[in-house]
């Protein structure tokens, strides 16, 4: 009987290993399945063909230097199987469907104008609805990822989303499963970002920092294509850069480098209410926001130093197209980095809602096979 369990687990262990690699590649080989996962060439094919003929993988185009069978590339079925993915967002919550293979089948926004916990679930769903009448009829929907900015706890739990005052320590996962009876997963937004970039973007750094530069300020690292996982997010965000008489951070502290580069800590320091007045004269408010290039110079030079980046890539309406900006932070993260410096660069598109929809899917898979 023992046996019987252990052998059954480990049958449904290697087909989620395998599953989940196909899904996380986006495209690879039954090769390439074998050596990612160390399975034998037997077992890769035996999974291989279980999910072809349960339409979860499909074959595509034949790889070209193939001989033989099973010489075609296997990419997941998006036609089948969809995640959502949501970000929640001060400036607006967004949405994503993302078939397992990573296409786009379907994106929205919803403005957020609340400043209570009720709104923002009330948002949450609203976008949630609208996916789910898109995928009606046409798709399943496997799972749900939320993007959160700010800390989550076991990736069910946000712990505070500051601009809904009544919002702590929420478990959004246990509402969306209660309500919608599917697979939901909470991640830091800079980890969605970091998988959109790789997924999508990928320029071949060994280690790359994404940096989210919005009304908060994140990090992700990625080491060889595998994301940095920490007990919690990467909060250089909070590294104190004034330990005396620092401006105050949402966080409760003084002197985070958040508080000088973030939109709402360069709104305070400019003396106006909202980082929308700036947006729209940058050159008026010239001096503060070369501040904020100033203090993310040296962050990223320093953070370079720490995880060895060969690359940083940069996102948010902070630097929006503001070029000018985007000279003076390379400026000094050039003069502060030495000669082992990253290349650094500003994506303004990466979408966290898509990553937030990808992640969903392979941690479902991870977590309870192919349904
Ligand atoms: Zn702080």
């Amino acid at each position: 009987m023992i046996n019987y369990i252990e052998n059954h687990t480990d049958s449904q262990k290697s087909f989620r290993t395998i599953f989940s690699f196909i899904v996380k590649k986006g495209k690879t080989t039954r090769r390439e399945i074998q050596k990612g996962t160390n399975y034998s060439w037997s077992s890769v094919s035996g999974v291989v063909s279980v999910l072809l003929n349960n339409n979860l993988v499909i074959e595509t185009d034949p790889v070209i230097s193939g001989v033989g069978r099973g010489t075609s590339y296997i990419v997941p079925n998006g036609d089948r199987f969809v995640s959502i993915g949501l970000d929640i967002n001060s400036t607006g919550f967004t949405s994503s469907v993302v078939g397992v293979d990573g296409s786009i089948k379907y994106k929205n926004m919803r403005p957020y104008l609340g400043d209570t916990k009720e709104y923002v679930l009330d948002l949450m769903f609203k976008l949630i609805d609208d996916c789910l009448a898109f995928a009606k009829d046409k798709y399943n929907v496997a799972s749900i990822g939320v993007s959160c900015q700010g800390t989550v706890i076991n990736h069910s739990i946000y712990k505070r989303f500051v601009f809904a005052k009544d919002f702590m320590y929420c478990n959004i996962k246990e509402i969306i499963e209660k309500k919608y009876g599917i697979f939901t997963y909470l991640e830091h937004d800079t980890n969605c970002l970091l998988e959109d970039y790789l997924f999508n973007h990928n320029e071949g750094y060994v280690s790359v920092c994404v940096a989210r530069i919005v009304s908060g300020l994140g990090f992700a690292i990625s080491s060889n294509g595998q994301s940095l996982e920490m007990f919690g997010p990467i909060d250089f965000g909070h590294m104190i850069v004034q330990p005396r008489d620092g401006d105050k951070c949402l966080c409760g502290m003084n002197g985070c480098l958040e508080a000088y580069v973030s939109s709402v800590g360069i709104a305070r320091r400019a003396g106006v209410e909202d980082f929308s007045i700036i947006e729209k004269n940058r050159d008026k408010y010239r001096n503060i926001l070369d501040e904020a290039g100033f203090y993310l110079g040296v962050a990223l030079a320093n953070l370079s130093h720490i995880f060895s980046l060969d690359g940083v890539v940069m996102t948010g309406h902070v630097i929006g197209n503001d070029e000018t900006m985007l000279k003076q932070i390379i400026k000094y993260n050039n003069e502060f980095s030495g000669e082992e410096r990253a290349e650094i660069k500003y994506l303004p598109n990466l979408s966290p809602s898509f990553g937030a929809a990808r992640l969903s899917f392979i941690e479902k898979v991870d977590k309870e096979g192919a349904f």
